[in-house]
């Protein structure tokens, strides 16, 4: 699933907030989050064990990753459309 889309538009970080979803700064790259849609899958925990860990706070660290380039793809690996990428130079 896109990361940065929903429904084949490209979403912006008030799109985001607005659908419920919390944001996670990161310094190139912000990922969001909206636990109501998250089928608990762990594609994200396996995809990448620093940026995303559960029973951390915060769970997800955007900046604590190998590159931003890996944290978009772990991002697009997530089934479910609960995780949600935005890049600051997009
Ligand atoms: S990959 Fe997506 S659906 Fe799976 S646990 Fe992570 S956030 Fe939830």
């Amino acid at each position: 699933m896109k990361g940065n889309q929903i429904n084949g538009q490209l979403v912006t970080e008030k799109d985001l907030l607005a659908l419920g979803y919390r944001k996670y700064y990161g310094k190139d790259l912000d990922i969001y989050y909206n636990q109501a849609i998250c089928a608990h899958v762990g594609n994200c925990v396996r995809g990448d064990s620093g940026v995303f860990e559960v029973g951390r706070k915060p769970w997800i660290i955007a900046d604590n990753g190998e590159s931003a380039d890996h944290s978009i793809a772990v991002v697009d690996s997530c089934p479910s459309g609960a995780l949600k990428w935005v890049r600051h130079d997009s």
